[in-house]
């Protein structure tokens, strides 16, 4: 989003007239800025076998997974569902990897016949794969690394306490899971969480990796997962990702010619890929001057961004509708029956009655995480595209808040014949 001559635009549209059309509040997704991400990742591992797959839990809109396609970039899933709405994109079965967390017996089968690649995440699910399989399925092994490297707790995934992978102190026990099944593990994988702001913890990461590979020897891929910082903020410290390409490339390389073949380099991106190309627009109901703190009170809360309220997510704020106004300090709060405040304290151009503002960062994790909460409807999608904006979800209506519901006749005659006099 770019201010020229006092209008904010999206490839050269004015944001506002996206606004007019398509009405608030309204998620805003910039194609460009997510083909310029993809390919500022390419650019920093042209030395090795790259493959990008999408974390399409990050956003998880049928056009969005259609534009990464199209840009040559894979998919991860997290669920059989985010894997059938990949195959609707046209995403074959085993471009989609699928790295379920605790999920049952039954959807890793529905994931294994629809033909997914298999991350397997726990030492049952290991066995199980064997037992039910034998070396039929090729797996790939999520690994706990036990490493601890910032971001916050909420995300943090790779340290000794996280749920997720198996630890690498179970070395010898997932060696003899697979020699005893003779199971065909084609890939290992690490995802340490979120937030690095180094190459520090991947490099430490692909370490422990390098290490593990030489218990197997039919490997085709490396994957690193994500975990890559994003700027919220002009001067923030992010992921130096040219730096990482070099530093990850050259021991990756390393390690190629140590295991003897050259294997494909995997990383999972979610919030890299689409956080910067998404605005969630919304428009000022009320401006609350209270004694000690103005609010400003907008059309959406917790149900269309949790992320604030959630991680304490840091989200700009532009006012779109008067970006030159004169400077003044402001709680941003939803609309919800809640305590859900989007900033604080936060130094906005004045806010009036009516005037749009735009929360940027709002592409990953914002959409995918919504709800109907308090029985409001969720956003609009648009996607910019070449110049144009296009509708990619419809706003909900009444209908969809009682879909599903079933109306039973379970009171009593009586009763209803009483409330009806
Ligand atoms: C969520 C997730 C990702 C993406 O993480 P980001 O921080 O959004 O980049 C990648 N891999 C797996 C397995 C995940 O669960």
């Amino acid at each position: 989003m770019q201010l020229n001559n006092q209008t904010y635009q999206i490839q050269g549209v004015d944001v506002l007239d996206i606004a007019d059309e398509f009405g608030l509040p309204l998620y805003v997704y910039d194609a460009d800025k997510i083909i310029e991400k993809i390919g500022l990742l390419r650019s920093s591992f042209a030395g090795v076998n790259l493959k990008i797959k999408y974390a399409a839990k990050a956003l998880t809109n049928v056009s969005i997974l259609k534009l990464m396609r199209q840009q040559g970039v894979e998919m991860d899933s997290v669920s059989v569902n985010e894997a059938r709405m990949g195959m609707l994109a046209g995403f074959s079965p085993s471009q989609i990897m699928f790295t379920p967390s605790g999920v049952s017996f039954g959807e890793i089968r529905e994931a294994i016949e629809l033909g997914l690649q298999l991350n397997v995440d726990s030492l049952p699910l290991l066995e199980w794969v064997g037992q039910n399989y034998g070396s039929q399925v090729p797996v790939s092994i999520r690994i706990n690394p036990h490493i601890s490297e910032g971001g916050n707790i909420k995300i943090s995934t790779g340290h000794a306490d996280s749920k997720f992978g198996i630890s690498i102190l179970q070395r010898a026990d997932m060696l003899a899971i697979v020699d005893q099944y003779q199971i065909s593990v084609a890939g290992l994988h690490i995802h340490t969480g979120s937030d690095f702001k180094n190459a520090n913890a991947f490099l430490k990461g692909a370490d422990v990796l390098f290490d593990l590979a030489s218990d197997y020897p039919n490997l085709t891929f490396i994957d690193f997962g994500s975990g890559f910082k994003v700027s919220y903020k002009e001067g923030d410290h992010i992921t130096d990702v040219a730096e990482l390409g070099r530093q990850v490339s050259a021991a990756f390389q390393n390690f190629c010619q140590q295991y003897g073949r050259e294997l494909e380099l995997w990383f999972e991106p979610g919030k890299f890929l689409v956080s910067e190309s998404g605005h969630l627009l919304v428009k000022t109901n009320i401006v609350k001057e209270n004694p000690t703190r103005t609010f400003v009170a907008v059309d959406s809360g917790l149900n269309h961004l949790i992320r604030p309220m959630m991680y304490d997510s840091y989200h700009d704020i532009k006012n779109i509708s008067n970006p030159a106004g004169s400077t003044k300090t402001y709680n941003v709060v939803g609309y919800i029956c809640e305590t859900d405040t989007f900033a604080t304290d936060r130094p906005l151009p004045e806010v009036r009655p009516g005037d749009v503002l735009s929360f940027e960062n709002a592409g990953a994790y914002g959409f995918s995480m919504s709800s109907n909460y308090n029985a409001r409807f969720r956003p609009a999608e648009v996607l910019v595209y070449e110049g144009k904006p296009y509708l990619i979800r419809q706003r909900e209506t009444f209908e969809d808040l009682l879909r599903g519901q079933v109306d039973v006749d379970i009171f009593s005659e009586e009763l209803r014949v009483m409330s009806e006099e």
